[in-house]
């Protein structure tokens, strides 16, 4: 059977670049970076290239980047640490949007309930939030302003240095999500002014479990972990070097190939997303212009996004519906409710995300199974129905 992957944003399938850079980690270099004998530092001396490679890549230095185990926890990290500044000095103010990562989310949370005051940005219909919102949101006591750089289920990117700039005029520290952007998108850190920016290799093509934190120098770390001195004792226990040094390749292939890859995806894209418009009562989440490369994502009235979803699996089509994390739960996305898209078609979602392996013919088989699918669950469907018979109103345009 033809199968296409189309769950780039859930995560990605491992370069050979990346995987030929982690293998010799198993075997020769094996040593522990912390040990002074010649394989300890032949093993140290990797992990240094590897912190130099990625540094470059984003246009920060070396030891601004603290390897971790991966997205979640750069984002965990980076809020705690500024948080934790922030209540020293009596600021326990943060601003956030509504539609960011659970990883965000969920750690401002946490805060809240030990008292910090959380603002969580409406988002525009669109999918963006404007400078101008965070610049009226900053309090006297504000002490982090986090913003993602792209949507990881809607693809919207935010105007991230004009975010920044409002941040720095205003003294407030500002932590980006960017795991959805680098290896996507150019980033240059000083450019953007971020104090805080996370990434996890496993969605730029690197293995899983690994990601970074980049914080500006001078920038004070909270360490989540605790033990020895790796990380300049921002974050312990024994540097996953195979892992690292897979994240330094895959980084370094995207970057250099960020302007093809990113042409040929957003072809892809924008034939899907012509040919899936032209499906009856669908919506397009996201800003058709501010938005990923890879990223199609719509809304299809009186349809169940699940369904349709084991459906196209059948057809080798995979993609998602809503993030990873949420599908397996019956509630819409956070992020479909935070554009403001009603229940009703929040939960009829596909999310198709795309990498330079998919092909226009991939999109031309993928808008014939998506037509085909969409109609063939309306035919079942006894909202549909009503819709159609005019007991209820559509939400959305024919
Ligand atoms: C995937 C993702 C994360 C989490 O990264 P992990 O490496 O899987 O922990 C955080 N934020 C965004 C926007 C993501 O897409």
């Amino acid at each position: 059977m033809h199968t296409i992957y189309a769950d780039n944003a859930a995560t990605t399938k491992i370069s050979q670049r990346a995987l030929e850079a982690m293998l010799p980690c198993f075997t020769d270099v094996y040593g522990n970076p912390s040990s002074l004998h010649t394989p300890g530092q032949k093993a140290a001396e990797a992990l240094w290239q590897a912190r130099e490679d990625v540094a470059a890549c984003i246009g920060a230095e070396a030891r601004e980047i603290t390897f971790t185990s991966g997205g979640s926890e750069a984002d965990n990290q980076a809020i705690i640490s500024a948080a934790r500044q922030g209540e020293k000095k009596g600021k326990k103010h943060i601003v956030s949007t509504a539609f960011e990562h659970h990883a965000v989310l969920h750690t401002l949370n946490r805060l809240k309930k030990e008292g910090f005051e959380i603002t969580l940005l409406d988002v525009h219909e669109n999918g963006l939030i404007t400078p101008g919102q965070v610049a009226d949101a900053i309090r006297p006591d504000t002490c982090l302003v986090s913003v993602m750089f792209a949507n990881n289920e809607i693809g919207t990117v935010q105007p991230v240095k004009e975010i920044g700039a409002v941040c720095r005029e205003a003294k407030v520290p500002f932590h980006c999500d960017a795991v959805q952007a680098v290896g996507h998108l150019p980033i240059d850190v000083k450019e953007l002014n971020v104090d805080f920016l996370c990434a996890s290799a496993h969605k730029f093509h690197g293995p899983k479990g690994v990601g970074f934190l980049y914080a500006k120098k001078g920038t004070i770390l909270t360490n989540l972990i605790e033990g020895g001195a790796q990380e300049r004792g921002k974050r312990a226990g024994t540097e996953n070097l195979p892992a690292i040094a897979g994240m330094a390749a895959a980084l370094k292939d995207a970057v250099a190939h960020m302007d093809e890859n990113a042409e040929k995806i957003s072809a892809v894209r924008d034939r899907l997303i012509e040919g899936i418009s032209a499906v009856p009562h669908c919506v397009l989440n996201g800003d058709r212009e501010q938005r990923l490369p890879g990223n199609v994502n719509f809304c299809f009235e009186g349809i169940e996004g699940e369904s349709l979803l084991l459906l196209l699996d059948d057809k080798g089509v995979y993609a998602s519906s809503g993030s990873a994390c949420t599908s397996g739960s019956l509630d819409p996305s956070h992020v479909l409710l935070a554009i403001g898209r009603p229940h009703e078609i929040a939960h009829g979602s596909l999310r198709l995300s795309l990498s330079e392996e998919n092909t226009l013919a991939d999109a031309d088989y993928i808008i014939e199974a998506v037509e085909e699918t969409v109609s063939l669950l309306r035919g079942m469907s006894p909202v549909w129905r009503d819709l159609t018979e005019g007991k209820k109103p559509f939400v959305t345009e024919e």
